[in-house]
């Protein structure tokens, strides 16, 4: 590896709070889970950590999620639990509409605990981007310099509908809070990955995450990586990754230059969250 790895998509969460499901059709596509958890399936820190830096990641986002009827719930206490021993992973908060019924009162006690941004799943969480109930939220976090991520693109998991992952629900927000940093994970997808070129170069604020994407599919899907290379960021979607550093690789030898790469694993996403 000839650069460090700062990983904007990292999960958490104890083995029995992500569904079965979940852990079969998403986690066990990569050889992760035996080595992070403990016997009674909670997420070990160390192990965690350890095993990310022999990957050769030096820090990271930490997610968590409320989807109980699809991926589960692994509530944002879970990052703290990493965070707090290891202040290299940044922990971000998560709501739904359909779970919390004050979104927004949620999403404040989450940043009194220290989250660093927010992450919305309306594709497994079964709500839309677009929803008024959230506008409040867009709001505080563009205020605040905050970036808001977003699974942008479809999912396999059982119960999941197409028309939660709707692109043109995520361009009304980008469109409705231009100064939002906004993040489109996995960066459509499915069926917009041009959509999503197109989205970060329209819209200012709006990056692609290129976690849960084969690497060596990212110059056919985005044209114009090298020549946007401040809008990508590197994520994984840890422990749900076949190979983390098999990736990073592969991302090295797309024919990229050191600069684009040195955008896309580290230095866009210290600037987005201000580190
Ligand atoms: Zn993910």
């Amino acid at each position: 590896m000839d650069m460090e790895v700062f990983d904007i998509h990292l999960h958490v969460g104890q083995l029995f709070e992500w569904s079965p499901e979940a852990v079969r059709l998403w986690m066990d596509t990569g050889p992760y889970r035996p080595l992070i958890y403990d016997d009674q399936g909670c997420l070990v820190p160390d192990k965690f950590c350890r095993v990310l830096a022999d990957e050769g990641v030096t820090g990271g986002v930490l997610l968590p999620e409320y989807s109980p009827e699809t991926a589960g719930t692994m509530p944002v206490e879970r990052c703290f639990e990493v965070s707090e021993r290891f202040p290299q992973f940044v922990p971000f908060g998560a709501v739904n509409p359909l779970v919390h019924d004050d979104v927004v009162g949620e999403f404040e006690r989450q940043l009194a605990l220290g989250v660093k941004g927010l992450k919305l799943h309306g594709v497994h969480g079964l709500y839309l981007v677009n929803d008024r109930r959230l506008y409040p939220l867009y709001e505080l976090c563009r205020d605040r310099g905050l970036p808001v991520m977003m699974h942008a693109g479809t999912s396999i998991f059982p119960r999941t509908k197409l028309k939660h992952a709707d692109p043109y629900l995520y361009d009304e927000v980008a469109a409705d809070f231009p100064a939002l940093p906004l993040v489109l994970c996995h960066g459509g997808r499915g069926f917009w990955y041009q959509l999503a070129e197109f989205m970060i170069i329209r819209h200012p604020r709006v990056h692609i995450d290129i976690s849960g994407l084969p690497p060596q599919n990212l110059l056919r899907y985005y044209p114009k990586m090298e020549r946007m290379s401040e809008k990508f960021l590197f994520g994984s979607d840890f422990p749900g990754v076949p190979g983390l550093k098999r990736n990073v690789e592969a991302l090295g030898r797309l024919g990229l230059s050191r600069a684009a790469r040195e955008n896309i694993c580290r230095r866009n996403a210290l600037r987005l969250l201000g580190l």
